[in-house]
């Protein structure tokens, strides 16, 4: 049995690339978008091509498709009606769209605990970045000091990228207690970037930039940078196919890649 999919967003940057790797899956059987942008979209190449009429209507996509899984890859402010649709319809969710808040991660987790079914929400499913977030939790065991700088291309609609909060996160668990010694008033000089947990966060955003993270520790007399650059959004198509494939044999939500990896 073909894990039967669908893609929320399937027009836009990431929803294409998507949509691409998973024709290629002998596995996984794509059988529909939805985007405000109404298009027919051709993905894949040679025998694994296939052409989509995307369409604007979730839920009769959902009635006329019966999918098992919901990959979303839209919007801050659209991701929680898709999700809520999927979710209450017995449909699992592979949520790539960042932006969402804790009371979001609740709701999420709430609804999959009711309808008895798996969701997937990863900030970042490069594996790169992943790591990158695990290392980080490991050097903050260590050194007191730590500011993340996040880089994105010019179209990013959220600041601080999830994957920054979610370092930081991890950062805090690994080292609870705040750690800066700063002599004058943080907030006379927003320059400083965004406190969150036990650090602070510099955002920039530039053409030509696609997805960087770059988290800098210091102690007396030593510096520790860590930084994972994704160059192009390929490198986030394995670890969706890995999510989409993992979240058939989950019953509850998991928040992160790094629980499916086992990292
Ligand atoms: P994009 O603007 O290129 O594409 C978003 C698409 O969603 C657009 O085509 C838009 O028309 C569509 N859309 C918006 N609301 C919709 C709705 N209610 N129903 C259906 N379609 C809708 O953006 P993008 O660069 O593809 O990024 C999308 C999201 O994915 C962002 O939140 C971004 O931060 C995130 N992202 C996550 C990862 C990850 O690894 N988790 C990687 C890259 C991007």
């Amino acid at each position: 049995m073909k894990i039967r999919t669908i893609i929320t967003g399937m027009a836009g940057r990431m929803g294409r690339q998507v949509a691409s790797a998973l024709a290629h899956e002998s596995d996984i059987q794509l059988v529909g978008g939805v985007d405000l942008k109404m298009q027919n979209i051709t993905f894949g190449t040679g025998e694994a091509e296939c052409r989509f009429k995307v369409t604007t209507d979730l839920p009769a996509l959902m009635a006329k498709t019966h999918p098992n899984v919901l990959v979303d890859f839209t919007h801050p402010a659209s991701v929680m009606d898709n999700v809520r649709i999927a979710l209450e319809n017995g449909v699992r969710c592979v949520v790539g769209t960042t932006g969402l808040s804790a009371v979001h991660f609740d709701e999420i987790r709430s609804l999959c605990q009711t309808n008895k079914i798996g969701a997937v929400v990863a900030p970042n499913f490069a594996i790169g970045a992943v790591l990158l977030m695990k290392f980080a939790e490991i050097a903050s065991r260590h050194f007191a000091s730590a500011e993340i700088i996040e880089m994105h291309h010019d179209k990013k609609v959220d600041a601080p990228s999830g994957t920054a909060l979610k370092t930081a996160e991890f950062m805090r668990h690994s080292h609870p207690t705040a750690r800066e010694e700063i002599a004058v008033s943080l907030e006379s000089q927003p320059a400083r970037g965004e406190e969150v947990g036990v650090t602070r966060i510099h955002s920039v955003r530039l053409p030509g930039l696609v997805a960087h993270h770059e988290v800098i520790f210091g102690r007396p007399g030593e510096t520790l940078t860590i930084r994972h650059d994704s160059l192009s959004r390929e490198s986030f198509l394995p670890g969706v196919v890995i999510a989409v494939r993992e979240v058939m044999k989950l019953d509850h939500a998991v928040f992160g890649l790094d629980v499916l990896l086992d990292i």
